[in-house]
Parts: C-alpha cells; sequence; structure tokens
C-alpha cells in the first residue's frame, strides 16, 4: 500500500513529467500503427486490384446492375458523362477523319459531322450504338467516311437527293427567294 500511496505522490508532483510522457507515447505508437497500415496497403495494392479486375470480368450483370442503380441515383451526373464522353469521342474521330471538311476545308469542330461517302448513313446509325458507331468508324479500312462541315453536308444531300425522306426530299427543292433569285450552283 506504501508504493502505492507513494506512486500517486509522486505522479501528483510530477503531473508535467507524466503528461509528457503519455503524448510522447501515443505519438509514436500511432505512427507505427499508421506505418503498418500504410505497408500492409502497398504490399496488397496490386492484390486488390487484380482481385477486383477479376470480379469485374466474372460477374458482368452484377456491373450492370450497379451502373444501372448508380444512372437512377445519378441521372444528372449520368448525362454528364455521357456527355463528356460523347464529345471526346467525336473530337478523336474528327482528328482521325483529317479535322477538316473534306470540300471547302473549315477546321471549326463545331459544323463538323460526319459523312458517309456512299450514303445510307442513317440507316447505320439507327442500327448501332453509339459505341458501335465509332468503332466501325475507327476500324475503317476503305475510306467509308469522310468529314463535311453542315452547309457542305446539306449541299451534297441536295445534290445527290440522297434523303429517302419524301419530307425532306421537298424540303431539298430549290429555294427561290423571291426577291433576290439565286439559282442553284451548277455541279462539277
Ligand atoms: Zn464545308
Amino acid at each position: 500500500m506504501a508504493s502505492l500511496e507513494y506512486q500517486r505522490e509522486w505522479r501528483k508532483k510530477n503531473l508535467e513529467h507524466v503528461r509528457e510522457y503519455g503524448r510522447r507515447w501515443r505519438k509514436k505508437n500511432l505512427e507505427k500503427e499508421r506505418k503498418s497500415d500504410r505497408q500492409w496497403y502497398e504490399k496488397n495494392r496490386e492484390k486488390k486490384r487484380e482481385y477486383h479486375r477479376q470480379w469485374y470480368k466474372k460477374n458482368p450483370e452484377k456491373v450492370r446492375e450497379r451502373k444501372r442503380q448508380w444512372r437512377k441515383k445519378n441521372p444528372e451526373k449520368g448525362r454528364e458523362y455521357c456527355r463528356g464522353w460523347n464529345r471526346r469521342f467525336r473530337l478523336r474521330i474528327i482528328e482521325h477523319l483529317g479535322g477538316k471538311c473534306n470540300r471547302c476545308g473549315i477546321t471549326d469542330v463545331r459544323v463538323l459531322q460526319i459523312d458517309h461517302i456512299n450514303g445510307g448513313g442513317r440507316r447505320e446509325l439507327r442500327s448501332l450504338s453509339r459505341h458501335q458507331y465509332y468503332h466501325l468508324v475507327f476500324s475503317d479500312t476503305i475510306g467509308k467516311y469522310q468529314l463535311l462541315c453542315a452547309n457542305c453536308n446539306w449541299i451534297k444531300k441536295y445534290e445527290s437527293n440522297e434523303n429517302p425522306n419524301k419530307a425532306e426530299r421537298e424540303r431539298n427543292m430549290p429555294i427561290v427567294n423571291p426577291i433576290n433569285p439565286i439559282k442553284p450552283t451548277p455541279k462539277g
């Protein structure tokens, strides 16, 4: 009992010293703990990544379902992501196809469009997803696609009358401005 009493007395007298010792001990061990956590993480990082990769490969339905759920919860973010993806891919395609209108040479990406040289673009677009469509353009080796600006594209449509829609075709009839009549430019 006497020694306990003595210890208590000693602590009271050396309060600052005791506190300082505790602080140091905690600091030292916290760092140790953190260090071991970090080391464990570094050691197993590749393993963890590989595990996730394998899981994704093995569970395509679950991944799809998760994505669907995420999109339901974050519709705005999902749309944003799609927009970003489409924009990036559009730019890559434009770059891939030369970056300028094949007729007039304009390079403004805002008006550049992908044109099917021999027509049929609408039908193809309707039957494919965006991803598939982009893939098709990138893997094309026979030069099926070209870049045209919106104006040249409409002029080409008018010239070749490739639009299957009757209303559209009528819209493509020669425009006669009653005040300042202009004749369509002759071919060639
Ligand atoms: Zn053009």
